[in-house]
């Protein structure tokens, strides 16, 4: 009786031990497919790199995942009722995502909001091809709305002419700023950060791992950049708009800075040094060095227009 009873606390040992070290072995298999994933990323890709350029997808921190190319962000946010997708990349992208989606094993089929952050067409492009592979709905800022369904770039955007025009997309609703997006147990706030676009949107949202959470920023180009003829001194409200808007990035909450295109954010090289993507200043950071690149852009068009 004795003896039955010994054996069965020692399997009960055996059990809760076996139990145990698989769950462990489980969590970190786990952990270290995730860190391979985001090595694999860096190995593949430069920290400078073409917009086409197939590189692996890797989760970025809870339910939300690196989904893009080489040279050009796109972000998978995944919730309980379907999925949120940031950018398209190019056409030739859009066909990358998609098998990035599904090489971390989702359904491109569960992705029910396509959102964007600016209407050129290195972000923006593949919309209207990964519409057709999802079946999304598309949301967009009430400026680039009408470029997202045209394909051509508005007269106002400082590098009208310079992009090639994109499929037209179907535009299904309008974003406001400040709004919240919701899709399931997915919520993220939209910032608009009108100056590299007119309709250009900033985005921000909390993802967790257990107890641990983090606000991610998928902040937006920002940078001063124009065709030859264009002066951001001659809209003087379009340059309070865009001072307003990275006042308003520089004041988020922000753990995890991403931007559309993953050199803009120095993710290669904050992914290679070890530290990983978590870092409370990054945003302040890349919002000082746009702040002074175009207070630059403003004092040379003074000084141009002072030699006329
Ligand atoms: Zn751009």
């Amino acid at each position: 009786m004795l003896r039955i009873k010994i054996n069965h606390v020692k399997n009960l040992f055996v059990l809760v031990c076996f139990f145990l070290f698989s769950t462990a072995l489980t969590a970190k298999q786990i952990s270290t497919v995730e860190t391979d994933r985001a090595s694999d990323w860096v190995k593949h890709c430069a920290a400078w790199d073409d917009w086409d350029k197939p590189g692996p997808p890797f989760r970025i921190f809870g339910n939300s995942y690196y989904v893009g190319t080489c040279g050009i962000s796109a972000i998978l946010i995944t919730g309980d009722k379907g999925h949120i997708l940031i950018d398209s990349a190019t056409v030739v992208g859009a066909d990358l995502i998609a098998q990035n989606i599904s090489q971390l094993g989702f359904s491109i089929k569960d992705v029910k909001l396509l959102l964007n952050s600016h209407e050129h067409f290195d972000h923006v492009a593949g919309l209207a091809r990964l519409q057709q592979l999802s079946g999304a709905k598309l949301l967009a800022s009430l400026q680039a709305a009408p470029v997202l369904r045209s394909g051509i770039s508005a007269k106002m955007d400082p590098q009208a002419g310079l992009h090639q025009s994109f499929a037209p997309a179907r535009v299904d609703g309008f974003i406001l700023d400040g709004e919240v997006v919701r899709l399931g147990n997915i919520e993220l706030t939209a910032i608009y950060t009108p100056g590299h676009t007119p309709g250009a949107v900033s985005w921000v949202w909390q993802t967790c791992e257990e107890a641990t959470c983090h606000s991610i920023v998928y902040a937006d180009s920002l940078s001063p950049i124009s065709n030859s003829d264009y002066k951001f001194s001659d809209y003087p409200d379009y340059v309070k708009a865009y001072q307003a808007g990275l006042k308003k990035v520089a004041g988020l909450d922000c753990q995890i800075l991403l931007a559309p295109h993953p050199s803009a954010s120095k993710m290669h090289q904050r992914l290679s040094n070890g530290k990983g993507l978590i870092d409370a200043k990054a945003c302040i950071n890349y919002i000082k060095v746009i702040t002074y690149r175009l207070n630059q852009r403003l004092m040379q068009e003074k000084r141009q227009k002072r030699k006329q």
